[in-house]
């Protein structure tokens, strides 16, 4: 049975936002929802890495996005600093503007409707297909059912996909307003604890974006007071707060590394964290959803021809793509976890700069390139896309148009 639009969306973050935009570009006919209004926060650390700036720029939004560029990403650990540049500049911005600027161009783009207040209740199946989202106790049909619900995505679960959390870590984040004259300058700062990393992002206007990880022990006294602990125990952060103003109370999160089962089910794919999320250590999630929202447009016209098959090649394409940041984050995280360790590996990325430039880029994502049928910053014809028959019940059936 045809959707009554092409493709339907629950969750309207970076991932689910940037694929509507693209897909409304392409011509297709998308429905968006949130269960939030916009603006609205959400626990980040609020770092864009290259790969998921080269995602703006070629949909031609980083104007509207705005931020911080940052040039370099600098490690304190145990009384050694280690630095390396980026190569192409990633970005800060408060996850209040960007989630608002990317809805904001969602919004504006032809084809593309935004439902906000309208919480996602589960999935619609027909013959073990996925056919549409129940919203507000309806159904909204579509010949391709998105899931970019974040972390603890329903859709997910409605396509029982689910898996449990890895590990303990949890992350908190706060926002400071920096007193005259006090920076971090433009790049990243990630300091080192024992059982602890703080993560400094620069934004603009002089505010900072400080957020914490460790094992979910550790904020057990609340977060205010243990983000407080450790930054009077990192000399350079303590320095650069010394008399800031907190904006914001902390905010974080629990069951932060998660992968579905499958990044896809028939009629349905997963995007952004509600298909997987790293450990924050590394800064890929926003960079990721981004990414993949871009490579998910250009398989959707595949799909709408020739079905199922498309969304697995999707899939496939998405894990060779983040494996390596996923391997080093990984690799990252055990070693953050033993102090010897840690600083022996800083000290080797401070004696041979192009071993850290090498291990940065991984993590940055520089080498990942468009999708070879990238949409283009401003609108475009619809492409030319086969409508699948009626006999052909694998297949999806693209909306017609009224
Ligand atoms: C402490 C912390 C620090 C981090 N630091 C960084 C960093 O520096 N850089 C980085 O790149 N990444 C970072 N991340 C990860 C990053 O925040 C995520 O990877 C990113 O938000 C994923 O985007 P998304 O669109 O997939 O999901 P989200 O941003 O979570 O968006 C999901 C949307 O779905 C909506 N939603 C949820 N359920 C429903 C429902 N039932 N119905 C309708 N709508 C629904 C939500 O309201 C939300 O708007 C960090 C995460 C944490 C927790």
């Amino acid at each position: 049975m045809a959707g009554e639009v092409d493709v339907v969306i629950a969750g309207a973050g970076p991932a689910g936002a940037t694929l509507a935009v693209a897909l409304g570009r392409a011509g297709l006919r998308v429905d968006i929802h949130d269960a939030r209004r916009f603006p609205r926060e959400k626990p980040c650390g609020e770092g864009i890495l290259p790969a998921g700036v080269g995602v703006l720029d070629r949909l031609g939004l980083r104007e509207a996005v705005g931020g911080r560029a940052l040039h370099a990403v600098r490690y304190h650990g145990f009384g050694v600093l280690a630095e390396s540049p980026f190569g192409t500049a990633a970005l800060a911005q408060r996850r209040l503007r960007l989630d608002q600027a990317l809805l904001e161009a969602a919004r504006a783009t032809p084809g593309v409707r935004v439902f906000e207040d309208a919480e996602v209740e589960g999935v619609e199946r027909a013959n073990g297909r996925a056919v549409g989202l129940r919203v507000g106790g309806e159904i909204r049909r579509a010949a391709l059912v998105v899931g970019a619900d974040g972390l603890s995505s329903r859709v997910r679960r409605g396509l029982d996909l689910d898996t449990p959390p890895r590990g303990q870590r949890v992350g908190a984040r706060m926002h400071f307003k920096l007193a005259s004259g006090r920076d971090l300058g433009d790049r990243l700062s990630i300091f080192i604890g024992r059982g602890y990393e703080l993560y400094a992002a620069p934004l603009p206007d002089g505010e900072l974006l400080l957020a914490g990880l460790a094992d979910q022990e550790l904020w057990a006294t609340g977060a205010r007071r243990v983000l407080r602990r450790w930054i009077l125990d990192q000399p350079v952060l303590r320095d650069a707060l010394e008399g800031a103003q907190p904006l914001t109370g902390p905010a974080g999160r629990t069951g932060l590394v998660r992968r579905a089962r499958a990044g896809w089910a028939p009629g349905a794919v997963l995007l952004g964290d509600a298909a997987a999320s790293t450990d924050p250590l590394t800064a890929g999630g926003l960079a990721h959803a981004l990414v993949t929202a871009e490579r998910l447009a250009a398989a959707v016209p595949a799909y709408l021809a020739e079905g199922d098959a498309a969304l697995a090649r999707f899939d496939r394409e998405r894990r060779r793509l983040l494996r390596p940041h996923d391997w080093l984050t990984r690799a990252l995280v055990a070693i953050v976890r033993r102090p010897a360790l840690a600083r022996a590996t800083l000290h080797l990325m401070r004696a041979a700069p192009p071993l850290m430039r090498r291990v940065v880029a991984i993590a940055a994502g520089t080498s990942i390139q468009g999708p070879p049928t990238s949409v283009a910053a401003s609108s475009r014809p619809a492409p030319a896309i086969n409508s699948a028959t009626d006999q052909e019940a694998m297949l999806p059936h693209r909306a017609e148009s009224p």
